[in-house]
């Protein structure tokens, strides 16, 4: 990409402080994309993530909302695309309340569904009309292996990440004649906080590849939707899980 200021395209990491939403900033960063980093309320690894994108020499902003709060969404991001239309957003927060259905309470299946489900409709539609109007841009929403397969303890997790999979597929449809290209990546077991009690032992028999992944192997993905100029991959949900879901 060109490092021109005016021609310069930003990235809008929706959950980009963490984990594989890091990783997801740091290489789309790598890019020449600006960054628009956003989290709920973790600053100090937000700001680690900003000094680390800024040694790339791209710049970053970081916008802590919760984005389960329509309007608090709403509130930080529109004054912003009304100057600048993000060229691809990645919708990556997610959230887990494990727990067996039998046992789950509301307030586990409501923070999940509103987080991961929720927040996906909040920041697309806060954002939506820029890209339109800007008739350009690429969307990729994170889902899980959950979503396609089921887990046990998490029909709260899949329901959501199965939603997001319908949502996505759907607006697809809407906006593809828009030249926004839409995709959702769905990764299997990745080595971040939200995954490091599970153990290795039980993971592994299940992974042809015989390797959790990494956060890169995510990142490195949503790079090639987010960036290549010959796409014609719309729609779909692509996994990166080792061969879990074959
Ligand atoms: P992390 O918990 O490491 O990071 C989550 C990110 O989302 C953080 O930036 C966090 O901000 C942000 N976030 C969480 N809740 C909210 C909220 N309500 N409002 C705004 N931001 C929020 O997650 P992972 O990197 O492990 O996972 C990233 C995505 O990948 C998730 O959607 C997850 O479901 C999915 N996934 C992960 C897998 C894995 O093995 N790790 C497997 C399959 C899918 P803050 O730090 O400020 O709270």
């Amino acid at each position: 990409m060109t490092s021109d200021a005016s021609s310069r395209k930003v990235a809008l990491v929706v959950g980009g402080s963490r984990g594989i939403g890091r990783a997801i900033v740091v290489r789309l960063a790598r890019s020449g994309f600006d960054i628009w980093c956003t989290y709920r309320g973790n600053h100090e690894a937000a700001e680690e993530v900003r000094k680390e994108v800024e040694t790339l020499g791209v710049s970053c902003d970081l916008i802590p909302f919760d984005v389960s709060d329509y309007e608090a969404v709403r509130a930080a991001l529109a004054p912003r695309v009304e100057e600048t239309s993000p060229y691809a957003l990645v919708y990556n927060a997610g959230i887990t309340r494990d727990n067996l259905l039998m046992w789950m309470s509301p307030d586990e299946w409501n923070a999940v569904l509103r987080t991961n489900l929720d927040g996906f409709f909040n920041v697309t539609r806060a954002v939506l009309f820029s890209m339109l109007k800007a008739r350009k841009g690429r969307i990729v929403a994170i889902s899980s292996a959950s979503g396609q397969l089921g887990q046990a303890g998490q029909v709260n997790y899949a329901a959501s990440k199965a939603g997001l999979i319908g949502a996505a597929r759907s607006l697809a449809r809407e906006v593809g004649k828009k030249n926004i290209v839409v995709n959702v990546v769905a990764p299997g077991f990745i080595e971040t906080e939200l995954t490091h009690e599970i153990p290795a032992e039980k993971v592994l028999p299940l992974v042809p590849l015989n390797r959790l992944g990494r956060a890169e192997d995510v990142a490195s993905l949503v790079n090639f939707l987010c960036t290549e100029e010959h796409l014609y991959i719309h729609g779909q949900t692509i996994g990166v899980n080792g061969g879990l879901a074959v």
